[in-house]
């Protein structure tokens, strides 16, 4: 296998191209930045905070956001601590590693601070699939944290298979209006409170983030988190990659269809926003989910 560009060895071959290590890792930064251009998604002069898991995808997305918008924007690192022992306290010492070394200014907010305990407690006393407590308490603390750090949009490092997997499950649960707030400018973007999301890594894959971070030495860890791969997502996640593998491009194909119908729906299509009576952030209902979990786990026992 042979680089299209200069004939030396590939090391990877996908729809972004047959490519050596040098011009993957040029191509990969060329399409975040071209994703970067043609969504709009970053400003001259706004303050980005880079939801930064310390993991290979979002630790390669802080090495590239702050390799081109250094200079032009203010880069802030936040992180969700869930609070799962064995995983995320390593990442986050990672995280830590890294912004230290890059001197990039950093904030961590708990799931112990927030809701008074560590995700590894819930699981003692919720029953169901530990990633919806877990999905409503992240989404809800980015958001908290973005405002926080008083910042202009927030940038994840969601790539193309988390976001195949969102449309699907979007499609599956009949949840169009969901599905059309998907995409590299997501969420309720006119909503006072709502801090805008942006996913420059929308057109890379999973294998191309994973290739990325390792050939730039950004250390990581690759065991996922124990309560990953149950209920729901973890169903389409398999899935997906069943489809990915019997006809190439399935995830592409989905992502663009999404984006297709999407073109049809303003960007808060569907929604009627109220204020939460708890924390004063945009709730859908009289008070938000967070809130609403959070007052269902302070009545329940501590483990
Ligand atoms: S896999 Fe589930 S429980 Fe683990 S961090 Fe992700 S959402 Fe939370
Ligand atoms: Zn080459
Ligand atoms: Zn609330």
């Amino acid at each position: 296998m042979e680089c299209e560009i200069c004939g030396s060895e590939a090391v990877i071959s996908t729809n972004n191209g047959t490519l050596c290590a040098e011009h993957f890792k040029q191509r990969f930064e060329e399409i975040t930045l071209s994703t970067i251009k043609r969504y709009g998604l970053i400003k001259k002069g706004e303050r980005i905070a880079v939801a930064n898991s310390g993991g290979k995808d979002s630790l390669s997305l802080l090495y590239i956001l702050s390799k081109y918008f250094k200079k032009s924007n203010e880069i802030v690192s936040i992180t969700i601590d869930e609070g799962i022992k064995g995983y995320r306290d390593k990442t986050i010492e990672i995280m830590k590693d890294y912004c230290n070394k890059y001197e990039v200014e950093y904030k961590i907010y708990s799931y112990k601070d927030f809701a008074g305990r560590t995700m590894d407690s819930i699981t003692k006393t919720r029953t169901g699939i530990p990633c919806s407590a877990c999905g409503v308490l992240r989404r809800y603390l980015i958001n908290y944290a973005a405002s926080e750090v008083h910042a202009d949009k927030v940038a994840t490092a969601h790539n193309m298979d988390d976001e195949a997997e969102n449309v699907i499950m979007n499609l599956v649960q009949n949840d169009i209006d969901k599905m059309v707030r998907l995409g590299a400018y997501s969420g309720i973007i006119k909503e006072k409170g709502f801090v805008p999301r942006i996913k420059p890594f929308l057109f890379l894959n999973e294998k191309e983030t994973m290739l990325f971070s390792m050939l730039n030495g950004i250390n990581a860890i690759h065991t996922p988190c124990p309560y990953a791969g149950m209920g729901f997502r973890g169903l389409i996640s398999r899935k997906i990659k069943q489809m990915e593998t019997e006809f190439t491009g399935s995830k592409r194909n989905v992502i663009n269809a999404m984006l297709e119908i999407k073109k049809g729906y303003s960007a808060d299509s569907g929604i009627k926003m109220n204020k939460c009576r708890y924390c004063g952030f945009p709730s859908a209902n009289d008070i938000c989910e967070a809130c609403k979990l959070k007052e269902e786990l302070v009545k329940s026992p501590v483990v």
